[in-house]
């Protein structure tokens, strides 16, 4: 095989205690998971899980122990944070069914699903969809992927987010409305899962601004920290 230019580098992800690196295949995302984040958009109630893609190479790795870098999006004046519990899947598939998401998850990470809010709630008004807010380059920073046997209870562990030390999102897991295996069984009517494949699967309330300069960072308990600083 060989190509008119040379193709774009494989994005990846590291591994805990792996050489190996985790292939990113799509990136998933799940919208208002957390009944308060919901509210705070001006939502309630439970409605089905709605998704929505980043482009795979929107994720930026970063290495345990170390502090990632983003630029700050153009185009926007409201750049917001939304930490996230990522599920990588090992194992594909359709139809899974949510008692049997177990064995298709490789692991999880941290994740910051980062928001040009402003033209997220422009393109909102018009019915317009909302890729511009949410699939801009270096959207998807994340963390290494703890594989499933090293990580602990995810389903019931704290996550949180500080900016510059101060405590912005701070929550647990167990309030997910879709937990993990019923985000994947959606998510597998809808789209044939494959290896690689990340799922954000939702923030909690306290979604706010950052600006150049600042530091966030993240955690779910059992999973380590992401550090990212905005440039
Ligand atoms: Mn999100």
């Amino acid at each position: 095989m060989s190509y008119v230019f040379p193709p774009a580098a494989q994005s990846s992800v590291p591994v805990l205690g792996r050489i190996e690196r985790f292939p990113v295949h799509r990136v998933y995302c799940v919208g208002r998971n957390y009944e308060e984040h919901a509210k705070e958009m001006g939502f309630t109630g439970r409605e089905p899980p709605f998704f929505f893609l980043k482009p795979a190479d929107a994720a930026v790795p970063v290495p345990a122990g170390e502090t990632g870098t983003i630029a700050y999006p153009s185009l926007t004046k409201n750049l917001h944070h939304e930490i996230e519990l990522v599920v990588a899947i090992g194992t594909g598939g359709r139809n899974i069914k949510a008692a049997d998401a177990q064995k298709h998850i490789y692991g999880y990470a941290v994740g910051l699903d980062m928001t040009r809010r402003d033209l997220q709630g422009e393109m909102k008004k018009q019915g317009r969809p909302w890729c511009i807010g949410k699939a801009f380059d270096e959207s998807a920073p994340i963390g290494p992927i703890t594989p499933v046997d090293k990580a602990g209870d995810v389903t019931n562990a704290e996550i949180y987010v500080q900016v510059n030390g101060q405590d912005r999102q701070r929550s647990n897991v167990s309030k997910l409305i879709w937990n993990i295996g019923e985000t994947i069984e959606h998510l597998s009517a809808a789209w044939e899962l494959q290896p690689g494949d990340l799922i954000f699967t939702g923030t909690p309330e306290g979604v706010a601004a950052v600006v150049s300069g600042d530091t966030l960072v993240g955690g779910v308990a059992g999973l380590g920290t992401l550090s990212v600083k905005i440039a």
